[in-house]
């Protein structure tokens, strides 16, 4: 099978590096952004998805090829499901993921393991082309809890203080390929694939 070109739309270097890993083997030829432009569009929609829709219809049409965008973030229920779409900003621009955790870490205060149930969201947006009236979208979840200080020098963004229950370890302590078997974006991703076959069909 010829790869087929694909521009990831992120300018996320520890995303894209994930992401990558993740389309190569599915035979996708994936090009970064930002061969094409250093340009980010201003993800401001108050969804995943659309946000998503944002930066993959804004690498489409820079690039002219189709292009695949995640959105993604932490979604706390004490918080009221903050950070939410405001997770890479939630301590100030520019994104500065060790801030981002102190004041992850400071709101969570006092408040007891039982009560820290978190979840990390992804929505994948594939346009075939920046006009594409169907895109193919998919969204994955992967549920967990906040611990009270950071574990793990992997991963990135709010893995060090993300505790994946099943396993009784932080997200930054996973290797790649198990952080990719249960994760948001591994869950969005496999999903995605699969309305792919289903539409090739
Ligand atoms: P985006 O690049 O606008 O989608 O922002 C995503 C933000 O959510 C990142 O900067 C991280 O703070 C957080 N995030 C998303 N996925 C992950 C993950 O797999 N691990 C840790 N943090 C994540």
């Amino acid at each position: 099978m010829t790869p087929a070109p694909l521009v990831l739309a992120s300018q996320n270097p520890k995303k894209s590096r994930e992401l990558d890993a993740l389309l190569r083997p599915l035979g996708w030829q994936v090009q970064a952004l930002s061969g094409f432009t250093a340009d980010s569009p201003v993800e401001d929609a108050p969804t995943f998805v659309e946000n998503a829709l944002i930066k993959a219809r804004h690498a489409a049409r820079i690039s002219g090829l189709p292009a695949i965008a995640d959105d993604s973030g932490l979604e706390v229920a004490a918080l009221g499901g903050a950070p939410g779409v405001r997770s890479a900003r939630y301590a100030g621009e520019p994104s500065d993921d060790a801030a981002n955790n102190r004041r992850l870490l400071a709101a969570l205060s006092g408040v007891p393991a039982a009560e820290r149930g978190a979840r990390f969201v992804c929505a994948l947006v594939l346009l075939r082309h920046a006009d594409d009236p169907v895109p193919v979208i998919a969204v994955g979840t992967w549920p967990g809890q906040i611990l009270d200080a950071p574990r793990g020098d992997g991963g990135f963004g709010y893995d060090p203080l993300f505790l994946v229950p099943e396993r009784q370890r932080s997200a930054a302590e996973l290797g790649a390929d198990e952080k990719a078997r249960l994760s948001h974006r591994g869950r969005a991703l496999r999903s995605l694939m699969q309305q792919l076959a289903a539409d090739a069909r």
